[in-house]
């Protein structure tokens, strides 16, 4: 049988990063993805902590530039009472501003094949076309996968650690022995399509990512490129019959009912040609795992939680996790830390980065108040069924987070922070002040805080100090690549 210090499930963004990283500190990596690459995936507008922190940390924020992605600035918003969007500009927390203050919209297809391939250069092996069946175990630990290669033959590979980065609908992580838990609060389902020649933002907001809320839930709006828009509608679950007859006509009816893409799409073309000719839904996305780990095996990205997309958060968690994970496997490979408190470091951090943004995203539904829409009542934090919001809150938690240290600097511009949100016309009104002090929030700066200490470690390098982020916990090694006990 084959022997590898650690194999990869899946070559998404999340399994690329954790393989990377691994395979730089010279271990022996296998990956394993089902797919031939390029292959579509949804989650198209990304965090400046990806482009600029994990990034550099690849090694591919040249590839990036060149590939030529549609620039972000921030997010543009049609949410609460008045009609007028405002904006959320990545440029306002110090160490974000200047040239690392903006973020990519990507498709898809192009920027899982660049860290995919950024992967297999710096030395794993990467093979396409093989799916992961199972997982070889016994009582004590994960051993290893089952998976059927190119040509239909099973094979084994025998491993120290498994990384299952299979995404959200493989059953791979159900070998951690944990449970799915779903939450009631974002049980929603998305329509999206692709279409040619809609409008954009006037500069220097036009490759803003645009929300807007209406009543039935509410659309993104992704420039890609000059001429291609990514557009979906999430709405309730509880309408998913809408969604059972012609999609098209539901999605073009969401289209209609959402005032500013309607303008926006006006003179424009569905695709209805290849990859994005076709239209797509998803369903009950938002979860997190009961447990990230067991003694052989971890968890990273969409197998171990996902919240609803509103604020772009999916792949900045899974590549997050990815260097999570690839620290604590490196470290435990070196001998240097216990797998245990190895383990505990990364589903500390992973659960406490989790918690920050399903608190701001609950309170960002918040904000949406309208009192004659199905979708939107149901979504109040206070209309909650209070057992079920703390259950799913002190899951999520499970550590106490936001340490002094870290939040200092923030406290110092927790004015600025607010600032982030372009004060125009629709920040006068009631909602948009409520608006605007969400975001001078603690859960706010919690948000910011790890993002930060990324993009900083991306941009520092090794000059990089972090104090420990879980009380008696890890800090990460000078070369950003592994644990290490913090000077006392
Ligand atoms: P994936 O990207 O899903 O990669 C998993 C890989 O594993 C796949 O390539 C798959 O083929 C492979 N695989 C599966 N099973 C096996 C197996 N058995 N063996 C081998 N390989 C296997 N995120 C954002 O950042 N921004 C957004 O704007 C955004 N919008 C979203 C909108 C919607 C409606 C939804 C549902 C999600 C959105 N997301 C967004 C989230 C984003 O799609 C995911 O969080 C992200 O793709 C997770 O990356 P990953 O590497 O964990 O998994």
């Amino acid at each position: 049988m084959e022997n590898a210090d650690v194999v990869v499930v899946g070559g998404g963004p999340g399994g690329s990063t954790v393989s990377t990283l691994l395979a730089k500190r010279g271990h022996r990596v296998v990956l394993l993805e089902k797919e031939t690459f390029p292959r579509y995936q949804i989650g198209e507008s990304l965090l400046p902590s990806t482009v600029h922190g994990i990034g550099r940390l690849l090694g591919v924020t040249e590839e990036l530039e060149n590939a030529k992605f549609m620039v972000k600035r921030g997010g543009s918003f049609r949410w609460g009472t008045n009609p007028v969007p405002w904006n959320f500009l990545f440029a306002v927390a110090p160490e974000l501003s200047g040239p690392t203050s903006y973020a990519y919209q990507v498709e898809r297809m192009k920027f899982d094949e660049i860290l995919l391939r950024n992967a297999a250069r710096n030395g794993v092996d990467v093979r396409e076309n093989s799916a992961v069946t199972t997982v070889l175990d016994d009582d004590e630990r994960v051993r290893g996968v089952r998976y059927t290669d190119p040509e239909g033959v099973e094979r084994e590979i025998q491993a120290t650690f498994v990384v299952d980065a299979s995404g959200n609908r493989s059953r791979v992580h159900q070998h951690v022995r944990g449970e799915r838990i779903y939450s009631d609060f974002f049980k929603n389902i998305a329509l999206f399509g692709y279409f040619e020649g809609g409008k954009r933002l006037p500069a220097p907001d036009s490759g803003n990512i645009l929300c807007a809320a209406f009543d039935e839930g509410w659309m993104w709006y992704i420039p890609l490129s000059e001429t291609l828009t990514s557009v979906g509608a999430v709405i309730s679950r509880e309408h998913a019959a809408k969604l059972q007859g012609d999609q098209e006509e539901a999605l073009l009816g969401f289209v209609a009912r959402c005032a500013i893409v309607k303008d926006f799409l006006s003179d424009a073309t569905r695709v209805r040609e290849g990859t994005y000719g076709e239209l797509r839904t998803r369903k009950d996305y938002s979860y997190t795992n009961s447990s990230f780990h067991r003694p052989g095996m971890v968890l990273v990205g969409d197998a171990a939680c996902f919240i609803d997309p509103v604020f772009s958060t999916g792949v900045h968690l899974s590549t997050y996790a990815g260097l999570l994970a690839a620290r604590s496997i490196n470290s435990v490979l070196a001998g240097d830390i216990a797998e245990d408190r190895a383990f505990e470091e990364f589903e500390g951090r992973y659960r406490r980065e989790y918690r920050v943004f399903y608190e701001f995203l609950s309170a960002f539904y918040d904000m949406q108040s309208n009192e004659d829409s199905y979708f939107w009542k149901a979504r109040k934090v206070t209309n909650l069924n209070a057992t079920d919001m703390e259950a799913f809150v002190t899951l999520v938690g499970g550590v106490h987070s936001g340490e002094q240290a870290l939040t200092q600097s923030f406290q110092e511009s927790s004015g600025a922070l607010a600032d982030a949100v372009e004060r125009t016309g629709s920040m006068q009104t009631e909602s948009g002040e409520r608006m605007h002090h969400l975001f001078g929030t603690p859960v706010v700066r919690e948000v910011m805080t790890e993002m930060n200490n990324i993009q900083v470690r991306g941009v520092q390098g090794a000059e990089a100090v972090e104090a420990p982020l879980l009380e008696n916990g890890l800090v990460p090694a000078a070369d950003g690549l592994s644990w290490t006990e913090p000077k006392k």
